[in-house]
């Protein structure tokens, strides 16, 4: 607390990230970071860009980002937003299509930045409730609302809705923009950017942070119509005109160029999931069905916090959420087979 301190800031709940721990052997699967590395022609193509440009400014457009998005969704590069992260993207996104004079719709268990960002930007959500299967429920996002945002695959859930769902949810809507966080479609879901053409209303926002391995790169982006991202453009070039420099653009488009590198980084993480589900099962866990690179479980006989100490001790991070409906799930990011199997074995100790 500080008397220097604007009234927004106090007022500010800010997002807690999952820790950043630096520890020999430690197992950390709690912040949906990829266990593989970015492709290796992604870091070449970083180190090609640290040269004598550097003292020029990046190019503010974020052009060679953009067409690359364009070429791999196969969209136009109008569609196509760029932003120093996904949450950046988000940030923009609720300045610019979400502050309404009607209040934001959003499911009441999703990314809980969003919530972040109401508190910053002063827009009213009102949550609603997934289903007693934690499912996204679209025939409930009824009331009168300003604009509507859900994440799918949903996170924490890790649970993905099929593209009819969301297509209902935009014919619903027509007037009011509806923002789809696709951070894990890569790992199981199917991507509504195919869907831009038809909806106006229609904004899809990716990030290179998971299944392109560049948590670290900080790349995000968005995809709508050219009137919504001509919205972004306008709150982006009132913030920050250079939010990616060189070398981050040059390890975007290589990665997003690299489409196979990614899809089999994701092919490995998804056959881990489904081992990790089978052995989370057999140990007595429920384990709610998954499309993205981390699974959402609890157990009838053990308290979650029990376990997530105990796993703490063992040196193996995963993440709780003191949040009603779900403080009795614990959420744990797809590791490499190794870890896995170290969490599975430190589980069987503890669960005895
Ligand atoms: C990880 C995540 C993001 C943020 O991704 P960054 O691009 O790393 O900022 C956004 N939305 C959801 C649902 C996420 O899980």
């Amino acid at each position: 607390m500080s008397r220097f301190w604007s009234k927004v800031v106090h007022g500010l709940t800010p997002y807690t990230p999952g820790e950043q721990v630096r520890m020999p052997g430690l197992i950390k699967l709690n912040t949906n970071e990829n266990p593989y590395g970015p492709s290796p022609k992604a870091i070449a193509a970083m180190q090609a860009a640290a040269d004598d440009d550097l003292r020029r400014y990046s190019d503010p457009a974020n052009l060679a980002v953009k067409d690359a998005v364009a070429h791999r969704l196969g969209v136009q590069r109008e569609q196509v937003f760029v932003g120093n992260s996904s949450d950046e993207v988000l940030a923009h996104t609720f300045q610019a299509l979400l502050k309404h004079e009607l209040p934001l719709l959003l499911p009441d268990i999703s990314y809980s930045f969003y919530a972040t960002y109401c508190s910053l930007y002063g827009i009213t959500a009102v949550p609603v409730p997934l289903n007693d299967r934690f499912e996204i429920d679209v025939e409930h996002y009824t009331a009168p609302c300003g604009a509507v945002i859900i994440a799918n695959p949903n996170a924490p859930t890790g649970i993905a809705l099929p593209l009819e769902r969301i297509e209902a949810l935009l014919a619903n809507h027509r007037d009011q923009v509806v923002v789809v966080d696709e951070a894990y479609v890569d790992f199981g879901g199917a991507s509504a950017s195919a869907l831009v053409d038809r909806y106006d209303n229609l904004l899809v926002i990716q990030t290179l942070s998971k299944s392109h391995s560049l948590a670290g790169l900080r790349v995000g982006f968005a995809v709508g119509h050219p009137d919504l991202i001509a919205g972004l453009e306008r709150v982006k070039n009132s913030f920050n005109c250079y939010p990616l420099g060189q070398v981050a653009q040059a390890g975007a488009v290589a990665s997003l160029d690299d489409v196979e590198y990614a899809a089999q980084t994701s092919r490995a993480v998804i056959a881990t999931r489904e081992r990790l589900t089978a052995e989370m099962l057999a140990l007595g866990f429920e384990v709610l069905p998954s499309s993205a690179n981390f699974i959402f479980v609890r157990h009838p006989g053990h308290d979650a916090v029990t376990i997530a100490t105990g796993l703490r001790e063992r040196a193996i991070l995963v993440r709780h959420f003191k949040q009603p409906r779900i403080d009795q799930f614990l959420r744990i990011s797809i590791g490499t087979d190794a870890e896995c199997a170290a969490l599975v074995d430190a589980l069987k100790k503890l669960l005895a």
